[in-house]
């Protein structure tokens, strides 16, 4: 299975994506995660793309191809992935296929999880990050067990700098302008499959694994 998961910001890739994964047994390749991990670590890479990342814009494409090239050709992929992130521009899905198809491979479906703009910014605010395994909660909607404390390693929750209200702004512009065109890139080539992102996490799951056909 290798699937993409396409959506605005805070329609619920990164949460659905975990699920796939661990319902397939394939790798979640999220960009956004190794993105924050990178500038975390103060790495090369890291510091040439925090102005990127905290502005809201999107990070160069040739260092985003690059990220997951390495994934998937090193990566534990042998069964397929989940992609979370990547593709963003049309520049970047056509990298995709010239990856994939140079290892005789190729994409067998984008789910474009839709979600009204109302409901991204409630999402978007009461999102919160653990700082040291990356879960994704919302302070109403998927609260961790105890106050502020990450449920899987108890590590601290914080709120991404990119998700305050102007910066959530300009991602979505971005997303209208770069990310947007590739719901008819994958429709065109007969991969789409709109899954209606809005009600509860696993209503949202059921209803992906339904139109995957499992
Ligand atoms: P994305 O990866 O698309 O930016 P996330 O998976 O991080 O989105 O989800 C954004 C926020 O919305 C998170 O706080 C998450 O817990 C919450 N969330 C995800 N799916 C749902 C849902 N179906 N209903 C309500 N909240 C959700
Ligand atoms: P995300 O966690 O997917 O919301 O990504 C967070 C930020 O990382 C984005 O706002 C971009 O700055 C950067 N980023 C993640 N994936 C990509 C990508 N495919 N192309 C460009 N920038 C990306």
């Amino acid at each position: 299975m290798r699937i993409i998961i396409l959506g605005p910001p805070g329609a619920g890739k990164g949460t659905q994506a975990k699920l796939l994964s661990s319902h397939y047994g394939i790798p979640h390749i999220s960009t956004g995660d190794i993105i924050r991990e990178e500038i975390k670590r103060n790495t090369v890479l890291g510091v040439k793309i925090r102005g990127y990342v905290e502005r809201g814009e999107l990070v160069p494409d040739e260092d985003v191809i690059e990220i997951v090239k390495e994934k998937i050709l090193l990566g534990n992929c042998g069964r397929g992935f989940v992609l979370d992130g990547f593709p963003r521009t049309i520049i970047q899905a056509k990298a995709l296929d010239h990856i994939l198809s140079g290892m005789g491979l190729r994409i067998d479906a984008v789910i474009n999880l839709v979600v009204n703009e109302e409901e991204l910014v409630r999402r978007i605010s009461g999102r919160r990050i653990c700082r040291s395994c990356g879960a994704t909660y919302h302070l109403l909607f998927n609260p961790p067990e105890k106050d502020l404390k990450c449920s899987v390693c108890g590590g601290e929750l914080y709120q991404r700098i990119d998700d305050m209200e102007e910066t959530v702004r300009r991602r979505v512009r971005i997303y209208n302008i770069e990310t947007k065109p590739l719901i008819g890139y994958y429709e065109e080539k007969g991969l789409l499959i709109n899954v209606n992102g809005v009600g509860d996490i696993n209503s949202v799951f059921s209803e992906i694994l339904r139109k995957l056909g499992s």
